[in-house]
């Protein structure tokens, strides 16, 4: 590694699943454009994209109550799921671009089918799931989907989950086997080998301390070298701020006017894994619940069956916690420093409107073992308290921001691009839907900071991602064609028909 000053074309600052796959992007796009990554960690894939992190679910809104919602007439909101299944398909275009092209190869090391549920139980739950199922499964996009009350059908569906239960309890679940279980942290890691192999620097224990303007319109990046305590400035054309965490610090150094007024809510993540293979055996999909009255969305509660370094296990959670620490391996001060003289009327704002949120958090925080086995047994009713472990999650740093709305303060749940005017510098703040929407979130980046270039690349592009810029479910046809051959490319059909 240089020791002085180096000029490059991109700077990528992280090394998780978001700057993977624009590096990647690019990569394909313009090969001759220099890329330097600097992560501080000592690999990638290390924060939020790390398989343990996260709950590797393929968001494609086939199972997660909260993406669809009841209109004060009754009817159900389908509009989100539609968006989100839409861009988890250019992902899945995506993914298999690269194995098809041999630039990743053993798609199995990344992603699994598995069927998708929703699961409610009392009768208002259950009229919501029927109406729900009504409006999706008459949609292209969700075909397959399958709604059942039968405790014997169920029975066979989620037998781990039906044990134990009275058999005239209200209950019942959606499935659909297109589903699938992502280890965004395996397919971080692959593509930056990748990247590696095309002679893009990575260096990892190097941390960006500050990002400046320059006097000819570039970026330099002041970086700490971990290992060597020395400090390195790196200049660049453009800059992708993919830090997780740590985007929102990076995003206010940076001094752009569009990265002022937004502040950060840090909500960390917990989940119980079960250590016994003979209960693992018994169940085999993704079961999403109905988040509690007054928890965020993202602490909707989930059993997942997880492929994780060959090895199947489940896991029950997110429980939801609060840190001040906006990386895992974030600094306690993370929130403390996030709050800055611009910010600061959004951020009170925001800590009056969601006194009730940080209490639900820090009631989170306190719950002991058996008080999480207690959630866990609304859906296992028999499971042994040793036969689960708690692990701890990635941190996620919600945004915060004065929207017209929701007014000043307002916390959003959602993935935010933030762009400099003339396009030199994008941070990704926010996380969710989160990785299963990285390449969507990807070509958001190219049409705000690279518009001169977008005819040029609209080729490519459609080579990679046949629906770019087409809604699949009107296109019933080319859905059909995509639907066929991701499956068959990501290896999803073969697996599905041995594990049904
Ligand atoms: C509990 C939980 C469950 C989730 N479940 C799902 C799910 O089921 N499906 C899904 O699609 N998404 C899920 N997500 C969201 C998903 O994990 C994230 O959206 C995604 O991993 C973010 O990727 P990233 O590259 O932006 O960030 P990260 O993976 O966090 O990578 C950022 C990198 O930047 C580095 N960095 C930070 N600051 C600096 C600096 N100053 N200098 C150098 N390097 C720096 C960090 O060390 C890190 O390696 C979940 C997240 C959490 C926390």
């Amino acid at each position: 590694m240089n020791n002085g000053e180096t000029k490059t074309d991109v700077i990528l600052i992280g090394a998780g699943i978001m700057s993977a796959t624009l590096g990647t992007l690019l990569k394909e796009l313009v090969p001759e454009w220099e890329i330097t990554v600097f992560e501080k960690l000592e690999s990638a894939g290390e924060e939020s994209s790390n398989e343990w992190n996260n709950a590797g679910t393929g968001h494609a809104a086939l199972c997660e109550l909260n993406y669809t919602v009841e209109k004060p007439d009754g009817s159900v909101d389908i509009s989100k799921a539609i968006t989100i299944n839409e861009q988890f398909q250019l992902s899945m275009q995506f993914w298999s671009y690269l194995v098809n092209s041999k630039l990743i190869d053993n798609p199995q090391d990344f992603i699994m089918p598995l069927p998708h549920m929703s699961l409610v139980q009392g009768e208002q739950n259950i009229t919501f799931l029927k109406k729900r199922f009504e409006a999706l499964s008459n949609n292209p996009l969700f075909q397959g989907m399958e709604f059942s009350d039968d405790s014997e059908k169920l029975m066979e569906w989620i037998p781990l989950i039906m044990e134990g239960r009275k058999w005239n309890e209200p209950i019942a679940a959606t499935k659909i086997d297109s589903g699938t279980d992502v280890n965004f942290g395996a397919l971080t890691r692959m593509l930056f080998d990748h990247l590696k192999s095309k002679n893009v620097e990575l260096n990892y224990k190097h941390s960006v301390e500050d990002i400046k303007r320059t006097s000819d319109g570039s970026w330099e990046v002041k970086v700490r070298n971990l290992e060597s305590g020395t400090v390195e400035r790196h200049t660049a054309k453009f800059v992708f701020i993919g830090g997780g965490g740590g985007s929102l610090h990076l995003l206010q150094k940076s001094g752009i006017p569009e990265g002022k007024h937004i502040g950060g809510f840090p909500v960390s993540g917990l989940f119980m894994v079960c250590n016994n293979p003979d209960v693992v055996e018994q169940h085999h999909a993704k079961v999403y619940g109905k988040a509690k009255v007054g928890a965020p969305p993202m602490s909707v509660p989930h059993l997942d069956t997880r492929y994780i370094a060959n090895k199947k296990s489940l896991l029950f959670g997110p429980f939801a916690g609060f840190s001040p620490k906006f990386l895992k391996n974030g600094s306690m001060l993370d929130l403390v420093t996030s709050v800055k003289p611009d910010n600061l009327v959004t951020m009170l704002a925001a800590g009056a409107k969601n006194m009730s949120l940080t209490k639900y958090l820090i009631e989170q925080v306190m719950l002991s073992k058996e008080q999480r086995m207690e959630e866990l047994r609304e859906f296992i009713p028999n499971a042994k308290s040793e036969e689960w472990d708690l692990v701890v999650a990635g941190q996620r740093v919600q945004v915060i921001k004065d929207t017209e709305a929701g007014g000043k303060g307002t916390l959003q749940f959602g993935t935010e691009v933030i762009t400099a005017a003339d396009g030199s510098i994008a941070a990704l703040l926010g996380a969710s839907p989160g990785a299963s929407t990285a390449v969507h979130v990807m070509l958001e980046v190219f049409k705000k900071c690279f518009p001169q270039y977008m005819k040029e690349w609209e080729p490519k592009i459609k080579e990679m991602i046949p629906s770019f810029g087409v809604s699949l479910m009107e296109n019933p046809e080319l859905l059909d064609n995509i639907h066929t051959s991701t499956a068959q490319t990501l290896g999803l059909r073969e697996k599905e028909l041995v594990f049904s």
